[in-house]
C-alpha cells in the first residue's frame, strides 16, 4: 500500500523543473552576471544522486550550460557510525573539475533531523573547498535537530515521526511518485 499521494509522476516532473529554475535564476543573481559561478551537482545517494542527475539535464536544457555532476556517500561521515549497523558504502563520484571555488548544490530526496546534510558538509571539506554550498531536496517533512534549511524545496510536508516519505523514482521504482505513509 503505497500511502497518501503527496506529488503525482507529473508534478514530480514539474517540480525538478521549477528548482532547476531556481538554481539558475539564484545562481546568475548571486554572481551579479561579471563572475559566474561554475556551478557543481552533488547527490546523496541512492535517490539525491538520480534527482541531481535530473537537475543537470534540466538546467542545460534551460540555461545551456552544464552544470558538473558528483555523488557523495556520506557513510563514513555519519556522526552515528559507532552505534548503527554497517551497511555497504554507497557511490563517492568526484565531478569533473572538482570543488574547488564551485557553487555546490548538495541534492538529497528528503531533508528530515539535517544530519546526512552536516555529514555530507563534513565529506565536501574532504573534496576542496566551494565558493558556496546550497541545498536542494525534494521533500522537507521538518523535524529538523540541527541548524540547517533548504535553498531549494519542492514540497513542505509537516509530518508526524511515526510517518514515512516514501520517494518513488523511475531509475529506481519503475515510476515517479511521492506519497505520505503512516509506520
Ligand atoms: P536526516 O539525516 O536529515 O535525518 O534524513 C535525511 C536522509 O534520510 C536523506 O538521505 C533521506 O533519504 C533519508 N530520509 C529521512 N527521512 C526520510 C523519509 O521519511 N523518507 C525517505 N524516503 N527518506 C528519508
Ligand atoms: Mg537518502
Amino acid at each position: 500500500e503505497a500511502g497518501r499521494e503527496l506529488l503525482s509522476a507529473s508534478d514530480v516532473s514539474r517540480t525538478i523543473a521549477r528548482i532547476a529554475h531556481q538554481i539558475i535564476e539564484k545562481t546568475a543573481l548571486d554572481a551579479g552576471a561579471q563572475d559566474a559561478p561554475r556551478v557543481v551537482l552533488i547527490g546523496i545517494p541512492t535517490r539525491g544522486t538520480s534527482l541531481a542527475a535530473r537537475l543537470t539535464d534540466k538546467i542545460e536544457e534551460f540555461s545551456g550550460v552544464r552544470p558538473a555532476l558528483g555523488s557523495l556517500d556520506i557513510t563514513l561521515y555519519r556522526d552515528d557510525l559507532r552505534t548503527r549497523p554497517h551497511r555497504p558504502l554507497e557511490r563517492t563520484s568526484v565531478p569533473e573539475g572538482g570543488i574547488e571555488d564551485a557553487l555546490v548544490v548538495l541534492v538529497d530526496d528528503v531533508l528530515f533531523s539535517g544530519r546526512t546534510v552536516r555529514s555530507a558538509l563534513d565529506g565536501l571539506r574532504d573534496l576542496g573547498r566551494p565558493r558556496a554550498v546550497q541545498l536542494a531536496v525534494l521533500i522537507d517533512r521538518g523535524h529538523r535537530e540541527l541548524p540547517i534549511r533548504a535553498d531549494y524545496v519542492g514540497k513542505n510536508v509537516p509530518t508526524s515521526r511515526a510517518e514515512d516519505i516514501s520517494v518513488l523514482l523511475t531509475e529506481h521504482d519503475g515510476r515517479d511518485g511521492v506519497y505520505l505513509r503512516q509506520e
